[in-house]
């Protein structure tokens, strides 16, 4: 807004010389419109014309025509030719070179007819001047001389100097400035002579104005200053204006800060009376510059901001063309750029789609993958698992298997021994005993492969797993030399035994991989010694606190190894020489074992053998002490023995074994009684009938399994449930002992049976139970009821109830209440000949009849359970189920008659 003012205020400064000329024009106007004196209108017209000139060429034109129009009119030639001049130089200045030309020639026609020289010489300065313009520089050139030539004729000094001053000016046009001088210095001259002060002062001014482009500031100064003076007299203010800004430039150049001030100013002042807005505009251009040197900065800043608001006002149109121009470009860029925006979208738009189409496929393709992958897992897993079940499955069958096939060949293979040796005692001639002695051999050969066979895949598959228990040497070697005392009789052998003194008599450790290591290498020496003597002699190399290292070195003086068999005698099934079998008999697995047993303790056996001189084999065990001073605090030496007045029950189908072990407890401790039951069946029924301190179990069993039978005993419901059940096994395989646990059993041996073990487990376990027991003993404070009874035998169940007379009663109405169905049926499948069925009733009842104590027809149930298809003889079972039926009834007359008494009793 303020610039707005301060343009509108600028403008009106410089159109105030302006209003002053049309003033004049208005005036001179009015003036001619009144005017009837033609001569004063053509003057009239013609100065019109001069004053349009600057400011309505047009008009200046229109006014110039009139003039020349009512000269013609009045034949004046003088207004003609001051017309035509007019015309001829507004032409020139619309650039119509024609035109001026024409009007020029008029001019000199017209000065010719007069005969005017002055005029001629005039006219061809105007002509000159036209081409020059034109650029036709040497027609100019002849015009000027032309010119000249006239006023030089007619001694006409103004002639002569405008026509050198137009020879000047030409000159300045070619460039050839000294020239141009010279030539204005002539016209100076001529000039001089004449009253012409405006012709002068224009001369001075041309002059000044070659001196300064010359750099003689001096001179231009000099020259400008006349020619100010000159226009000052003529009172001609533009040109005034001019000059003063062109003398203020020479003394801004000269450092003359206040003169140059002056002129500006004064320039400036000129021009806004004349309205000369060029001057104008640079008058405060230089006033700016000039007190911006003269370091008045406030004042050099408000010329600055009047030039820049003139300079605006001046370019305001052309600005805004430009801005115009500008804005449509922008648009047109803007247009360009919302194209390219748009082209970008559309492309950012196709690659988010493409993005998203990639993404798609990608998550499709992952997805896919995914897919497959899981299918692909679970397939796996699924094999796997089938792989894992598999493995299982056959690790089970393997366990069974070996269970199974062990328990099959060694089972007849004991008979087979233990009869064979019951035959060798009857009356036999040398060769039956030959013979006989050869299945004796074999037999004890295959049954020891069993045994190794099992041993070593036991340990090889590593489910082998040691004992820690209270054990001692000493009475590990003793054994040993007493077990192969036998062997040793039928050679010229002895068996020596050196025990360190210092060796404690109670060690921790696997006392039955100890005694088996032991008795391999002590079975082997005597084996391949037949002459001499076997030797076992064990010292302690280390002892700490804790441990102590035991040095075993088992020594012969038999065949002895050779040296490239050293090595190869610890291989599975390898053997010196292949005649050894058939020479010493043997499996090759024993001294594989033993190096395998004595590697899973932490050591190495060592070998040293002489080929015919003898062999030694050592290895040195870490072993722990134990806290006992003696095994079992001393109670298996005191005589003391908890043994004393216990009653074993040992269940095991096979008849030898049976022997073995009643022999072996009754042996050991003559004071304990044993009883044996050949199943678990059987077993069962023991336990319910007697009281057993412990019971030996055997596993692999007809009928019923050890298992089994163990299960049933922990679930009768006396005291007798809790009896230490120990599972013996000569196939300790994986998952064999959690199977004992599962079953019941408190613990478990493994076959041959370990007598210092078997004392220590049988001392642990009834130990416990002596301590369980007596508080159970304090529970059965009941009084004892005696049924005078002959059929049915009460006494169990009493057990049972725990002498509770209700829940006897309560038993009696149950059994009285199942049994006449039970009867029925069983009548019934025995007419249908439905063995299955008789079997399975013969069961139910002999449960029943099993509880009531009824004795008497319990070996009838038992062969109607076992009934079957080919057994044949129907008489015989329709007598046996009569027979049951009878001893039923008896029974049932006699619960009545306890039914009735308990009743009272209540
Ligand atoms: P075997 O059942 O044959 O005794 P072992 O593995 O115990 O199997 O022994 C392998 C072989 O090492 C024997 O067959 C025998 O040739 C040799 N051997 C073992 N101990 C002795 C020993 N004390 N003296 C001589 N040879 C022996």
């Amino acid at each position: 807004m303020k610039k707005k003012l301060l343009i509108i205020l600028l403008l009106i400064i410089s159109f105030q010389g302006l209003t002053q000329r049309f003033q004049k024009i208005n005036k001179l106007e009015s003036l001619l419109n009144s005017e009837t004196d033609l001569k004063k209108l053509v003057s009239g017209f013609y100065e019109l014309s001069i004053l349009y000139e600057s400011s309505n060429p047009e008009k200046a034109m229109e006014n110039a025509l009139r003039s020349l129009a009512i000269s013609k009119g009045l034949q004046d030639n003088v207004g003609i030719v001051s017309a035509y001049n007019q015309i001829g130089l507004l032409e020139l200045d619309f650039a119509h070179y024609q035109a001026a030309l024409d009007a020029h020639y008029n001019a000199l026609k017209n000065n010719e007819q007069t005969k005017d020289l002055k005029g001629i010489s005039l006219s061809n300065l105007f002509i000159g001047q036209v081409y020059q313009e034109k650029g036709g520089f040497e027609l100019a050139e002849d015009f000027y001389l032309a010119s000249l030539e006239i006023a030089k004729e007619i001694n006409c000094s103004l002639c002569l100097s405008k026509g050198n001053s137009r020879l000047g000016s030409l000159s300045h046009v070619q460039g050839k400035d000294n020239l141009s001088l010279q030539y204005y210095l002539i016209a100076l001259e001529a000039v001089s002579l004449t009253n012409n002060i405006e012709e002068l002062a224009e001369v001075n001014r041309s002059i000044g104005f070659l001196y300064k482009n010359a750099k003689r500031n001096g001179l231009a100064l000099e020259h400008y200053l006349k020619s100010l003076e000159g226009f000052e007299r003529v009172n001609n203010k533009e040109k005034q204006s001019i000059l003063c800004f062109e003398i203020g430039s020479i003394y801004q150049v000269e450092n003359e800060l206040d003169l140059a001030l002056l002129y500006m100013k004064t320039s400036l002042g000129l021009a806004e009376k004349t309205g000369l807005k060029a001057y104008i505009k640079k008058g405060y251009e230089n006033l700016a510059n000039v007190y911006e040197k003269n370091e008045n900065h406030k004042l050099a800043y408000e010329y600055l901001k009047y030039y820049l608001a003139i300079k605006d006002t001046r370019e305001i149109s052309e600005l805004e063309a430009q801005l115009d121009i500008e804005n449509k470009n922008q648009e047109i860029q803007l247009l360009n750029k919302e194209k390219q925006y748009k082209a970008q979208e559309l492309k950012n738009k196709t690659f988010v789609t493409n993005i998203i189409l990639l993404v798609c496929f990608v998550v499709i393709i992952l997805a896919l993958f995914l897919f497959f992958a899981l299918r692909q897992k679970n397939k796996i897993n699924l094999q796997l698992q089938l792989a894992n079940e598999d493995a299982t499955r056959s690790r089970t069958d393997k366990e069974e298997f070996f269970a199974y096939t062990s328990h099959e060949i060694r089972t007849p293979l004991n008979a087979v021994v233990g009869m064979s040796r019951l035959l060798g005692e009857t009356d036999l001639n040398p060769g039956q005993q030959k013979y006989l002695k050869t299945i004796n051999s074999s037999a004890q050969n295959i049954l020891f492969l069993v045994n190794d066979v099992l041993d070593l895949s036991k340990i090889e598959s590593g489910t082998i797993e040691l004992e820690n228990v209270d054990f001692s040497i000493q009475e590990i070697v003793s054994d040993l030399i007493n077990s192969l005392d036998f062997k040793l009789r039928e050679k010229n052998v002895s068996l020596i035994s050196r025990l360190d003194g210092s060796i404690p008599s109670v060690l921790v450790g696997d006392p039955h991989r100890i005694n088996q290591i032991i008795l391999n290498l002590v079975d082997n020496a005597i084996k391949f010694t037949e002459d001499g003597e076997v030797r076992i002699t064990i010292n302690v190399t280390h002892e700490t606190e804790k441990s102590i290292s035991i040095l075993f070195e088992i020594s012969d003086t038999g065949i002895g190894i050779r040296r490239s068999r050293v090595d190869t005698v610890f291989d599975s099934f390898k053997q010196e020489t292949a005649h050894t079998t058939r020479q010493y008999g043997g499996t090759g697995l024993g001294l594989a074992i033993t190096k395998n047993l004595i590697q899973i303790m932490g050591s190495r056996i060592h070998l040293k053998s002489t080929y015919g001189e003898g062999s030694k084999f050592s290895f040195e065990l870490e072993l722990k002490k134990s806290k006992n001073k003696t095994l079992s605090d001393g109670a298996l030496n005191s005589g003391a023995s908890p043994l004393r007045d216990i009653k074993v029950l040992v269940v095991d189908d096979n008849t030898l074994n049976q022997e073995i072990f009643f022999d072996l407890i009754n042996n050991y401790k003559n004071n304990v009684d044993v009883d044996v039951a050949s199943d678990g069946k059987m077993a069962l029924l023991k336990v319910k009938q007697s009281n057993y301190d412990i019971i030996l179990m055997d596993l692999q069993m007809p009928i019923m399994d050890g298992y089994e039978a163990t299960r049933q005993i922990r679930k009768l419901k006396s005291g007798k449930a809790s009896t230490p059940i120990i599972a013996m096994t000569a196939h300790v395989l994986d998952g064999v002992a959690e199977k004992c646990g599962q079953a019941g059993m408190d613990d478990y041996l493994s076959k041959p049976i370990n007598l210092a073990l078997l004392n220590q487990i049988i001392i642990k376990h009834i130990k416990k139970r002596q301590v369980s027991d007596s508080s159970d003993l304090e529970d059965q404070a009941k009084e004892d009821i005696i049924f005078d009874t002959t059929h049915v035998h009460l006494d169990k169940l009493l057990q049972i109830v725990n002498n509770d007379y209700s829940k006897l009663e309560k038993y009696i109405a149950i059994f009285f209440n199942n049994l006449p169905s039970d009867l029925e049926s069983l009548k019934e499948a025995a007419n249908s000949q439905k063995w299955e069925e008789l079997g399975k009733i013969a069961h139910k009842i002999k449960g029943s009849v099993g509880y009531m104590g009824i004795s008497s027809i319990k070996k009838e149930l038992q062969i109607l359970e076992k009934v079957n298809k080919d057994v044949g003889d129907l008489e015989e079972i329709a007598d046996i189920v009569n027979r049951v039926e009878i001893g039923l009834e008896l029974a049932i007359k006699e619960l009545q008659k306890i039914k009735s008494e308990l009743k009272e009793k209540a």
